[in-house]
């Protein structure tokens, strides 16, 4: 699942890592958003599907949030380099999912908007850096706009996923080597699947 402030990029994010496409004109995500994606982990080789719930960054839905990230395998943090406020709100969604009780989610943290030149930055990059290492995080520089790290974030991300074990067909799996590894970055229960709705767009204010 994607969190981070209002604005950071999230679903331009999303826009360029499922349609690579970018538009300026995006409209505000209201509640959350699902997209799936799917791609060859580059370590493993593996496929891997991303099921990714793309959230609203409005201050509204932080208490709905815990919801979504309870189930997640991973979770991409971004912040816009050109906010500082958005920085010191993504070390609280950190803080925050350590809290959570999901001990294995994998935590990315997206610096976004690298396009954009240093003199109308307000965040270090070396600082986010270090935030990042200090918290074991994968730390990348994003650029929606560009397509810069887009997918790379999404590889480092896959790559650290833990691996799904094999399950034969007459058990209920595929009965392939050739696996497929469903990764939810988002609600995979039946009660907030339901409450949230699985379309493109919804509800969840
Ligand atoms: P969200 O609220 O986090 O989902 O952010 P949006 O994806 O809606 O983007 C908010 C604004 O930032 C929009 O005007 C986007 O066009 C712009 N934006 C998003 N990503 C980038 C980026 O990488 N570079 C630049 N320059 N603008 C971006
Ligand atoms: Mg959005």
């Amino acid at each position: 699942m994607l969190l981070g402030d209002a604005s950071v990029g999230k679903t331009s994010l999303v826009g360029r890592f499922v349609n690579n496409a970018f538009n300026e004109a995006v409209e505000t995500t209201v509640g959350a958003a699902f997209s799936t994606q799917s791609i060859k982990a580059p370590g493993s080789g593996r496929q891997v599907k991303f099921e990714i719930w793309d959230t609203a960054g409005q201050e509204r839905f932080k208490s709905l949030a815990p919801m979504y990230y309870r189930n997640a395998s991973a979770a991409i943090v971004v912040f816009d380099l050109t906010s500082d406020v958005s920085f010191v709100r993504a070390k609280d969604w950190v803080k925050q999912l350590a809290l959570s009780n999901n001990p294995n989610i994998v935590i990315a943290i997206a610096a976004n908007k690298s396009d954009i030149p240093a003199g109308q930055r307000q965040v270090k990059v070396e600082d986010a850096k270090l935030f990042a290492q200090s918290e074991g995080l994968i730390f990348l520089e994003t650029s929606a706009k560009t397509g810069s790290n887009v997918s790379k974030i999404f590889e480092l991300i896959s790559d650290k996923l833990p691996d799904v074990p094999f399950t034969p067909a007459s058990l209920g799996g595929s009965g392939t080597s050739a696996r497929t590894t469903s990764i939810t970055l988002g609600p995979n229960d039946q009660s907030t699947a339901s409450l949230t709705g699985a379309s493109s767009k919804c509800c969840g204010s």
